[in-house]
């Protein structure tokens, strides 16, 4: 049984992306990303903050902007048209969850179909749902890069995802079916949820419920991959499945944290360079 690296892997495809930006600043711009906040929520700061040092020590210039609780919808739009119009800028993202007073769709679907960095307005997932990306859903296309290095056969194989979230589970289906799998999305309604992971071979959970996928609910060798984030009443990090019975069974497995968890803000800084390309016309 193997236990995929994610903090490995990551750091090596952040290596590779410090040596790409590099190459770009011999000839131009160095990519931009702008990250926006707005309120207190301590969870958001430390996911933006961590953004701003990735993209620092990458090379990648960022802009961190951060806004008050009681910010109007109005001016958060203004911001970012702005940054739409600013050339350095390549890449736009706010954080979410915004306060309850501002509507989440119409704020991600002011920015930019190119600068939407993090895949999420209608233009960007239709192009992922027809199989031609501009830029791939970060925390999915971190599982692929786990499963592409790791060397897990994908095609032909059946993948069970769980969880079927517009950030996650849809995205991850779309990506596996790109690249020939067998895919089921199960999902809080699906009966039986047993009888379908047990014939995964790829399974990804991404529900959110500590330690719920069990040792008994894996086919023996498959790769399991676990996206879960979750808080155990002691305040430590567990995943959506119960690692210890898992690894049993599973020939590989992601653990958490250290898994998924990497690789995504490492998918964000990916997904900026391309962005640059894009909006300066060199080769994508
Ligand atoms: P979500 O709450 O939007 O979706 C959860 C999904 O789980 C739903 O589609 C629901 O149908 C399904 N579900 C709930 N109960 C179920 C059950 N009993 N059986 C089968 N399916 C069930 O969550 P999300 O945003 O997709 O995130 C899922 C998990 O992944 C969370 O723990 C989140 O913290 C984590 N996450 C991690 C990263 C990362 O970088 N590693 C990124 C995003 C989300």
């Amino acid at each position: 049984m193997t236990v995929i690296d994610g903090r490995a892997i990551s750091a090596s495809i952040r290596n590779e992306i410090k040596a790409e930006v590099a190459k770009m600043k011999e000839r131009g711009p160095v990519p931009g990303l702008a990250v926006i906040i707005v309120g207190d929520d301590p969870a958001s700061k430390v996911y933006v903050r961590n953004k701003g040092r990735a993209c620092e020590e990458a090379g990648i210039y960022s802009e961190i902007i951060e806004l008050p609780e009681k910010t109007e919808q109005g001016e958060l739009l203004g911001i970012i048209d702005k940054l739409n119009a600013r050339a350095g800028i390549n890449g736009i993202l706010v954080q979410l969850p915004l306060p309850r007073h501002i509507d989440e769709k119409a704020v991600t679907a002011r920015i930019l179909p190119e600068k939407d960095v993090d895949s999420f307005c209608d233009e960007n997932v239709g192009k992922v749902a027809v199989g031609a990306p501009r830029f791939l859903p970060c925390t999915p296309a971190g599982v692929m890069e786990l499963l592409h290095r790791s060397g897990a056969c994908i095609e032909g194989c059946e993948c069970v995802v769980i969880g079927r979230s517009n950030i996650v589970g849809k995205p991850m289906a779309m990506m596996l079916l790109k690249e020939n799998g067998t895919v089921t999305v199960c999902h809080s309604k699906t009966k039986n949820l047993i009888e379908h992971t047990r014939r995964a071979d790829i399974l990804v959970s991404a529900i959110g419920k500590p330690k719920f996928i069990t040792g008994e609910m894996i086919k023996p060798g498959a790769v399991v991959i676990d996206v879960g984030i979750n808080r155990t009443p002691d305040g430590k990090i567990c995943g959506d499945v119960d690692f210890d019975s898992a690894a049993k069974v599973a020939s590989m497995i992601t653990p958490v944290p250290g898994g998924v968890g990497p690789m995504t803000i490492t998918m964000l800084l990916k997904n900026t360079i391309t962005a640059a390309k894009l909006q300066n016309d060199t080769n994508v």
